[in-house]
Parts: C-alpha cells; structure tokens; sequence
C-alpha cells in the first residue's frame, strides 16, 4: 500500500476514535486486562535457540507413551475425508463416550481440549456483576476465563505447606467463598501445576453445602491418573448433583494433546447451554476420529498410566534425595521447590535439553513443575539436577571460606 493510500484509508478515522492507531485498544476492558496464558517451551523453539537435539520436553504434561497406534491409523484414514465437514455433532464419538461412561449421550459435550469448555462455561454463564471462585495454585486459565466475561474472579487462599494437603485447594474456604452472584466454582482434582487433591468425602461435603445457584466445576484433566492412585471417580456424583461439570480430556492420559479434544460431562440442560454456544465444529474430523480410537484401547492407556505412575515415586524420591521438597501428586507431574535459584535451573537444564516448568506466573517463584517422563527421560533429568546439586553445594562451599 503506497503512504498516500494508508494515509486515505486511516486518515478518515484519525482523530474521531482513540483506537485509530491503536486498534487493540478497542477491545472490551475485561479482555484489555488480560494476560496470555504462557505454555511450555516446545521442542522446536529450544532446537532453534540452541541447536540442540534430542531434547526431552517434561513441561506440559503430556504422555510421552502418545496414543494408541489404533488413534493414529484412525486419523490417517480420516485424511481421506478431510476436504468434507467434520461431523458437528460428533456423533459416533458422544455415543463411545456415552457408552463408556455410562450415562446418556444428552450429558455429554465436546470442546476444542478442555480449555474450549472452560471457555464457554465462562462465556455461557458469567458476565459482569456474577462472580466465580477458585483456588490459589489452581490451573491458569480459570482467572482468565473468568475475568474475559468481565466477572469477578475470586480466588481463595490455598491449604498452607503444614496442612496434610500442602498447596491444595481449600474446599472449606472455597464454599464460604460462594456469593449469591457466584456461578462458577473451579476445582481441579488433580490440580496443575501442584498435583494435590480433594479426597471424596471432603468433595461430596462441598456438593452437598454448595447452593444449587452454582455450577461445581470439577476438571478432571489427570482422572486416569489419579484412579491409579486410589481416587474415586467423580462422575457418579453427577446423579445426586445437577450442578456438577466434570471435565475429562483426551489431552493428557489418551496422549493426544496436539489434536484438542475434551469434554464435559454434566446435566443436560447445560450441555445443551455448551452446544448452543460453541463454535459449530468445534471438535475437527482428525481429532474425532482419533478420540474414538483411542477410547476404544482402553488397554494402552492404562499401560502409559501405568508406567507414568511406577516412575512417579521414582522422581519424588530421587529429588527427595537432592534435598528437595515435593508436593503431594497424583497425576503425572510434580511440583518441586528449588529455591530461589529456580529460574537458573530451569535455564541450565534447558542448556542440557531437558525442558521443564518455570511456575513464577503461578506465584510460585521456587518451584518447578516437571511432567513425568519415560524412565530414559527420568534419567536424563536426574543427571542433570544432580550436577546442578553439586555445583550449588560448591557455590555455597566456595561462599563460606
Ligand atoms: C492439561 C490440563 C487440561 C487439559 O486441557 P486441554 O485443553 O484438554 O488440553 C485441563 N485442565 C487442567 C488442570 C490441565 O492441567
């Protein structure tokens, strides 16, 4: 475009709107406020910067088993197909759900990975002058959906680090939290980035207390992981509990995170409220086809789940051993307090090719959250701990004389 043209077509504008320069101002000011969800360093990125290879990623939480080879020549032999609509209402893959889950198809709705029904929960039933409440520590992006819609997000001081759940949420203080305004409440069990969880009977004393004006929603993103662990499956709360949202996702335990799948599991009424909102193929043919696959071989998730959480206490006992405290986890990740020293770490195991988890935006400076890999991974990662040990204690050595 030649200046002149610029000028004709910005010009008309200039002066008549703050916005002219600065289009993004325009925004409303709930979105203005916010700040961007910041993920994990993916692999490709790291390569660029450093020219590294064989790097590990143990920064999201994914499930470095992937997915069942059936997921995957689903989704090959839907390329085929993929010049048609992907089927909106996603059907064959709500009737596996229904099926596997046992509660009818109408309970059920489909997101773009959980973090799409999150977002249309917020945008479905928040609005400014509503509130919703969650937990310190809990997963990021509940303070961002719910501040978007220009609610009032109320976050609750969590369990401190001599309570028997050090860091997790406080269900008491949650529901004394509730406002008559408050439409959402968000507990993640198990929480990202902490680990920690809510046993069963303190869950059921918050549904039972919580007013029927507010939606519990209960994501459970790490649910494959923490029944290996014991805990209970949430989903048979949903009779008793018309206000319930549990959310699962194909992300974490199926090993499917790049295709984002997720979904709700609630009262009819509200997944209808989810479909009439979400975006009309929300869910792509590829990642459809390969969430049906993947539900179908139950087998090899549990097998990835399984080899996660032998390699679980693995991790926290060698770290144990370092001299460093780990959060109580039942997903396939830990929290682990480094100390002030924490961003240095991250950076040098970066340097080493080990991707792991800054948590400072979670205000949690001295800690770092590391995904628990395969057990090579593991090794890798203790290596290189290790030598950042031994190099601190010579730092501190040196210090001292
Ligand atoms: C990873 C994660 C999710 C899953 O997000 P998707 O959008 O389904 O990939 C949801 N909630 C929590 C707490 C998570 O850690």
């Amino acid at each position: 475009m030649s200046g002149r043209a610029h000028s004709a077509v910005h010009g008309s504008h200039h002066g008549l709107h703050p916005g002219a320069q600065h289009p993004g101002q325009l925004a409303v000011p709930a979105v203005l406020g916010l700040s961007p969800y910041q993920p994990g360093k993916p692999i490709s990125e790291l390569e660029r910067e450093l020219g590294l290879h064989d790097i590990i990623k143990l920064a999201s939480n994914e499930n470095p088993y992937g997915p069942s080879p059936r997921a995957l020549e689903a989704m090959h032999a839907a390329l085929e197909d993929v010049w048609l609509y992907p089927d909106g209402g996603a059907h064959a893959l709500k009737a596996a759900l229904a099926q596997h889950l046992a509660v009818p198809c109408e309970c059920i709705a489909l997101g773009n990975g959980s973090n799409d029904l999150l977002m249309l929960l917020a945008e479905a039933f928040l609005t400014a002058g509503r509130s919703a409440v969650y937990s310190q520590y809990a997963f990021a992006i509940y303070p961002l959906v719910i501040r978007a819609t220009g609610a009032q997000a109320i976050e609750v001081p969590a369990l401190p680090l001599e309570a028997s759940m050090p860091l997790g949420h406080d269900l008491t203080a949650m529901l004394a939290a509730i406002r008559e305004d408050t439409r959402l409440l968000f507990i993640a069990n198990p929480n990202n980035p902490t680990g920690t969880w809510a046993d069963e009977q303190t869950l059921r004393a918050l549904l039972a207390a919580a007013p029927r004006s507010t939606l519990v929603v209960l994501d459970a993103a790490y649910d494959e992981y923490a029944r290996e662990r014991g805990i209970a499956d949430p989903l048979p709360l949903l009779a008793e509990h018309p206000n319930l949202v549990v959310l699962r996702t194909f992300s974490k335990a199926y090993g499917l995170a790049g295709a984002r799948v997720g979904y709700a599991v609630c009262h009819p009424e509200v997944a209808a409220v989810i479909d009439r909102l979400r975006p009309a193929f929300n869910v792509n043919s590829l990642a459809q086809a390969g969430a049906l696959a993947a539900l179908a071989d139950q087998a090899h998730m549990r097998r990835a789940v399984q080899a996660t959480m032998r390699e679980l206490p693995r991790v926290i006992q060698a770290l144990e051993a370092l001299g460093l405290w780990c959060a109580p986890s039942a997903a396939n990740f830990v929290l682990v307090r480094v100390g002030a020293a924490a961003q240095e770490w991250f950076q040098a195991l970066l340097a080493r090719g080990v991707i792991v988890r800054p948590v400072a935006n979670y205000a949690l400076p001295e800690y770092l959250r590391i995904s628990i890999g395969r057990p090579e991974h593991t090794d890798r990662l203790l290596e290189g701990l290790q030598a950042l040990c031994v190099a601190a204690r010579a730092q501190r050595r040196s210090a001292q004389s």
